[in-house]
């Protein structure tokens, strides 16, 4: 069981709940997290429950960041807009940077997403189990 976390801003919304749905299945069995209305919206839409974090522009990135920090989270679907600015711009980079810090898959389009998603169906992320089960003390 893997650590999933769904981030979509708003102009996104519909394109993760129609990804999500489609690949229900494969989610299914993993413990999810996400930002607030990104979480609620696709529990609205499918039979999954999501840990939901704050919304976005109120600390949901930086709450995901967290466990990125500790090298708890072992996927994320990040959907971002890249032609609006955001309010949390700061944010959106910080958890990425950690990403890029702890070397989680992150996809933030949908091309990307569909690669990691079926790389997830196939077992190819089972090395994160590895890290859940063998990680030394993360204070650090
Ligand atoms: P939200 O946050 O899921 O609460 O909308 C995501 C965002 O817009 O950053």
């Amino acid at each position: 069981m893997l650590n999933i976390a769904f981030i979509a801003h708003d102009r996104k919304k519909e394109e993760i709940v129609n990804f999500v749905i489609a690949y229900e299945h494969v989610f299914h069995g993993h413990k999810l997290y996400s930002t607030g209305t990104t979480g609620l919206r696709i529990m609205e839409q499918t039979q999954l429950d999501i840990h939901r974090f704050m919304s976005g522009p109120l600390g949901g990135d930086q709450q995901i960041g967290a466990l990125v920090a500790k090298n708890e989270m072992d996927l994320i679907i990040f959907l971002r807009d890249p032609l609006m600015a955001q309010p949390h711009e700061p944010d959106i980079i910080a958890l990425l940077r950690l990403c890029d810090v702890q070397g989680i898959p992150v996809a933030t389009n949908i091309a990307t997403a569909e690669i990691l998603v079926k790389a997830l169906d196939r077992g190819d992320f089972m090395w994160r189990e590895l890290v859940h089960k063998y990680k030394p003390g993360v204070e650090e």
